[in-house]
């Protein structure tokens, strides 16, 4: 067993959290420190889809995504109860088929699904598309409930958190290490950070019950569906090259609904619980990193750069901190040495 060390972590996002459950587990002493009094209140995670999508991510994102995320999925179904696992189903309109082959062709991990699959798989959608992908082996969970058990599952570790008390960004003598999970605030600290805007909108019914997330393809905007139960569902999320975190505008609000509509038009009579807005932190290949050396003059090991895939990457990002630590000579092809 490596020798304990003493570990502050700055930031209670969902990077945060995963390091504090990761680096608790293994025996570490760790203090969680989070500048708002309110947990997630300011953290981007509070927004995000929480789909754990590695295939269907594919579409979009560098390969490393997808490997590194099968990776991370496994780690979620090991740590994580609250993880529904009924895969998620890609659909387009009759007249996006195309659309529908070109993501079949980006990715794999897909059966092709038929109207009767689609109405097995999700009775609701019964007869409205003829043809889709089903993603069998990807997860997701409601966001609220997740953060909300991840922070239970850290303290139960040992990690000890306190809400309200900024990181003043210097390493902290009483520490052996800190780690910065603070996402855009470390900006300052990390010059090619910027930040991604995202829109997403709660709406309620229960007119509709689905089981899994859904995509509905279309050839100008791309946007899912994620139950939450209880009658809630999440609408996403735009992607726009902007660092304003202001109200979502109306532009996006027509897009996101627009979509739920044409993926069933009971969803015009849902109720709109929440429309916001938060930024995705990024570097400019939109991959993560974690940035660390080692020594006295290497106390700040910065995790980052998280984008769309925060939740799917956190558990490989927690478990690289945790390998750097037990080992000099552990190397990852997301670990940047800044003492090389
Ligand atoms: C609309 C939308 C949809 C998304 N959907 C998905 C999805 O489906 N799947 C997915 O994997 N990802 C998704 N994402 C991306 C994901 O939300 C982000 O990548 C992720 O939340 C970033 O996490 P983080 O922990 O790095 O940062 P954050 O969640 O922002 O956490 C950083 C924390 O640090 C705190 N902090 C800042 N400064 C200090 C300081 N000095 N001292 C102490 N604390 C500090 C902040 O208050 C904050 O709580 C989505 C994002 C958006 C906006």
């Amino acid at each position: 067993m490596q020798q304990p060390l003493t570990i502050t972590i700055a930031g209670a996002g969902i990077f945060g959290l995963w390091q504090a459950i990761m680096l608790a587990r293994q025996g570490h002493k760790v203090r969680v420190l989070e500048r708002v009094a309110v947990p997630f209140s300011e953290a981007a995670s509070q927004y995000a889809g929480a789909m754990i999508a590695p295939y269907c991510e594919a579409e979009s994102a560098e390969p490393i995504v997808r490997e590194l995320g099968l990776e991370a999925a496994k780690l979620w179904k090991e740590f994580y109860p609250g993880l529904i696992r009924n895969g998620s189903l890609v659909v387009a309109g009759a007249r996006d088929q195309g659309e529908l082959r070109r993501f079949a062709r980006l990715t794999v991990g897909h059966s092709t699904a038929n109207a009767g699959d689609i109405a097995e798989l999700e009775p609701d959608l019964e007869g409205r598309f003829a043809s889709g992908l089903f993603f069998a082996d990807e997860a997701h969970m409601p966001t609220p409930d997740a953060l909300r058990d991840l922070l239970e599952m850290a303290r139960s570790a040992g990690a000890q958190f306190e809400f309200g008390t900024e990181w003043n960004g210097v390493a902290d003598e009483a520490s052996d290490y800190v780690i910065d999970c603070r996402g855009i605030a470390a900006r300052d600290d990390l010059k090619t950070l910027r930040g991604v805007r995202g829109e997403r909108l709660v709406i309620e019914t229960q007119e509709i019950a689905f089981s899994r997330p859904i995509r509905l393809l279309h050839p100008r905007y791309a946007s899912y569906i994620v139950p939450w139960g209880d009658g809630r569902f999440l609408v996403g999320a735009t992607v726009i090259e902007s660092e304003d975190d202001r109200e979502m505008t109306v532009r996006s609000a027509l897009e996101l609904l627009g979509l739920a509509y044409a993926l069933h038009p009971a969803f015009g009579e849902a109720q709109i619980v929440e429309m916001t807005a938060g930024v995705r932190p990024s570097f400019a290949d939109n991959i993560p990193r974690v940035l660390a050396g080692q020594g006295d003059d290497n106390k700040i090991i910065r995790v980052n750069g998280a984008f769309r895939h925060g939740f799917l990457l956190a558990p490989v990002m927690a478990d690289i901190v945790t390998k750097h630590l037990g080992s000099d000579n552990f190397s990852h092809a997301l670990l940047i040495r800044t003492d090389a």
